[in-house]
């Protein structure tokens, strides 16, 4: 099911991160403690009541330096693109300025739904002074204090009252969706198209999946793909789409409906720090990933160039360990009949569950051969293990005492896992719980 999108517009210093970072609550902080890891505190999810969505903070959206107003103009074009609410938000210290008003009219053309939230109400006092607020002409303001919490409730559920009617997105389990992502100019819309032109590739389009976005359907080898558009891909020509953080907030999208994510690396150019970030957003989502080493054509290339750009693949991507490195040429279509083989066993890897007999057993041999540790006199004792969830594949282990599982042992059972197993291209995850 997709989920509803909110997005946060208004000037700079009207509290729209402070207001954000409410909103998304300790999730972000969870996932930066992940190492190697960092995230854009732009687009992240959040919940309230039964509902869980996504909020994007358009403030984050950096657009050049531009004066106010331009950058305002496109921050609501953002917006209106990409949410199915706006909170518009304003400074209730300030009451409403030029730049107000000038979204507001952007706004109101859109036909988006709109709720008004006025800002920095830090008492009830000043609750009297909302009332201009009605002369934008989006109905009730509702007064909030990002300072201190307040408002937020009566806020929220006029947001969700807009939500649309729950789409079911029609989700085939049969059918592998993935994306391509990677810094402008690594080649997504050339391998998209070269997949495309493939030999015994049967295409068609679906239009409008979400949005503006157009994903396509392939067929090869009695498989089902769906190839979701990211950004990037379908270039549209609007200033703001250029920017990193725009492209960044469609690759997150991209990502979230995705099994499978396609890492792409340029090796004529080769690996930057911000491949490793952008890698970084497709394993914080538990995705399957495929690294693909693209214009594979520009390097001279033997058994040994291949090798050896491999290995400086696993030094930049230490947390991507368990993903495939493809290597290929968009332009020549060398080696590209061995991308979506990859893609299809990270895919069945992603969705694979182990029977919990047969994981009992090579957990027992793990430990037969390397005794659990043992802290302060007291040893971990293993008690059994189970797979709970697929997408990525989640295992509880139980255990006497989860404080005992130290990392280091976490990890090798992982390994023991990944031995008897497999699960190349997917990451997977164990949780210690404690069971007397
Ligand atoms: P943004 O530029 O719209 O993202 O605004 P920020 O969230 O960065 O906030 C700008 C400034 O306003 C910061 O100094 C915040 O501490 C302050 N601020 C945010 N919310 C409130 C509030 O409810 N009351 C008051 N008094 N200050 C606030
Ligand atoms: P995107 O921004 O990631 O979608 O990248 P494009 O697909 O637009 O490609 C950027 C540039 O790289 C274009 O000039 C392509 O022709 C070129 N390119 C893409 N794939 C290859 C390849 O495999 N080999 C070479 N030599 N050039 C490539």
């Amino acid at each position: 099911m997709r989920k509803s999108v909110v997005a946060i517009v208004g000037r700079p210093n009207v509290g729209k991160s402070t207001i954000f970072n409410r909103l998304v609550g300790e999730r972000i902080s969870i996932v930066e403690d992940i190492p190697g890891v960092t995230r854009d505190r732009i687009y992240s999810q959040a919940e309230w009541l039964t509902k869980t969505f996504n909020v994007i903070d358009t403030g984050g959206i950096e657009i050049g330096d531009e004066p106010l107003l331009i950058q305002m103009r496109q921050q609501a074009e953002v917006a209106i693109d990409e949410a199915d609410v706006i909170i518009f938000m304003l400074n209730g210290k300030e009451g409403i300025t030029a730049a107000d008003e000038e979204v507001a009219k952007l706004l109101f053309k859109s036909n988006k739904p709109v709720v008004l939230a006025v800002n920095k109400i830090d008492n009830p006092e000043m609750r009297d002074e909302i009332y201009e607020y009605y002369s934008l002409g989006f109905g009730q303001p509702f007064p909030i204090s990002g300072a201190h919490g307040l408002g937020l409730g009566d806020l929220l559920d006029e947001v969700v009252k807009h939500f649309p009617q729950e789409e079911l997105e029609e989700i085939d389990e049969e059918t592998i969706y993935f994306s391509l992502i990677g810094r402008p100019n690594v080649g997504k819309s050339s391998l998209v198209n070269a997949l495309l032109n493939e030999e015994r590739v049967i295409v068609s389009e679906i239009e409008g999946t979400t949005r503006d976005a157009i994903d396509t359907k392939l067929h090869k080898d009695d498989q089902d793909y769906v190839i979701i558009d990211t950004a990037g891909m379908r270039k549209r020509g609007k200033v703001y789409e250029a920017t990193e953080k725009y492209s960044v907030l469609r690759a997150l999208r991209a990502i979230e409906r995705s099994d499978v994510v396609l890492v792409l690396i340029d090796a004529e150019t080769g690996i930057r720090e911000q491949d490793k970030k952008i890698a970084g957003y497709a394993h914080d989502a538990g995705r399957a990933i495929v690294i693909v080493v693209n214009k594979w054509d520009t390097v001279e290339a033997n058994e040994k160039s291949m090798k050896e750009f491999e290995e400086k693949v696993r030094a930049h991507f230490q947390f991507l360990d368990y993903a495939p490195v493809v290597f290929l040429s968009a332009k020549t279509k060398k080696r590209l009949h061995t991308l979506l083989p990859s893609v299809k066993v990270a895919s069945e890897n992603h969705a694979k569950r182990i029977p919990t007999n047969v994981l009992n057993d090579v957990i027992m041999d793990a430990i037969a051969m390397n005794p659990t540790p043992t802290v302060k006199g007291r040893r971990l004792k293993v008690l059994y293990a189970t797979q709970v969830a697929v997408k990525p594949p989640s295992f509880v282990v139980f255990v006497n005492e989860p404080e005992l599982m130290h990392f280091s042992y976490q990890r090798f059972l992982e390994n023991k896992i990944r031995d008897a197993f497999g699960f190349v291209g997917t990451p997977i995850k164990i949780f210690a719980r404690k069971r007397q």
